[in-house]
């Protein structure tokens, strides 16, 4: 079993993504008030929104160009740590992707990489800083790992996916040493990471959309 993804699918991907925090406006808010300023939801709302409303333009660029856009549009649009920490990931995205015609298991598994250390560099926080980090990089070493073992993608895209929601749980039982929560007398401890709520509905999403993809 394998997949392909061009920018068509990313972009149908980015939508998917889209609705997914648009519908989950109250939650996100909710725990953002507990532990940041409130404003996470309405960063990634307004992100998204704006990449997903240049959909079709996107679609029809080459990948590297696709990501590279998407970046642009973190960094101008939205304000605060995710702006600029997605932009850098979306940048190094572009980079890693200069010259591929589409995404495979391989590719995507580099990119997603790239991407994670490249939030990591930008915002000097690595995973246990309970931040948006600590779904991605599960994610990604499960999949490194899965595809080091040539473990079936209908087995490791699943875990890939349970390893972000693992790990955007796991943010609880963490001491914030980076973003607002950690200027709370608590340190957010007993709260949810909301960038890592919404990081980690963004790797669901993606394997989700690629189960889909699935072909033999
Ligand atoms: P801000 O922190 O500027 O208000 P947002 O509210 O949009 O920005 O995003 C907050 C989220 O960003 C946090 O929940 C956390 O997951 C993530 N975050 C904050 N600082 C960092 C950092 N240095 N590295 C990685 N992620 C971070
Ligand atoms: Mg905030």
């Amino acid at each position: 079993m394998t997949f392909t993804m061009n920018s068509r699918d990313y972009m149908q991907y980015v939508k998917l993504v889209c609705k997914k925090i648009a519908d989950s406006k109250d939650y996100i808010s909710e725990i953002d008030a507990a532990t940041g300023d409130g404003d996470h939801w309405v960063n990634m709302n307004m992100g998204f929104e704006a990449i997903a409303a240049s959909a079709e333009e996107f679609s029809e660029m080459r990948l590297s160009e696709m990501f590279k856009q998407i970046g642009k549009k973190f960094i101008s649009v939205v304000g605060g740590s995710s702006g600029v920490l997605y932009g850098s990931a979306y940048i190094e995205a572009a980079k890693l992707s200069a010259n591929l015609e589409v995404l495979d298991e391989t590719s995507l598994c580099t990119i997603l990489e790239g991407m994670v250390n490249a939030i990591m560099m930008r915002g000097n926080a690595k995973p246990g800083d309970k931040t948006m980090i600590d779904a991605i990089y599960p994610a990604v070493q499960t999949y490194k790992l899965g595809l080091q073992e040539k473990t079936d993608l209908t087995m490791l895209l699943p875990a890939v996916k349970q390893a972000a929601i693992d790990g955007a749980e796991a943010t609880k039982n963490m001491t914030a040493v980076k973003g607002r929560a950690y200027y709370q007398a608590d340190k957010g401890i007993h709260h949810i990471d909301p960038g890592a709520v919404t990081m980690s509905y963004q790797i669901c999403i993606l394997m989700d959309y690629l189960i889909g993809k699935l072909e033999a």
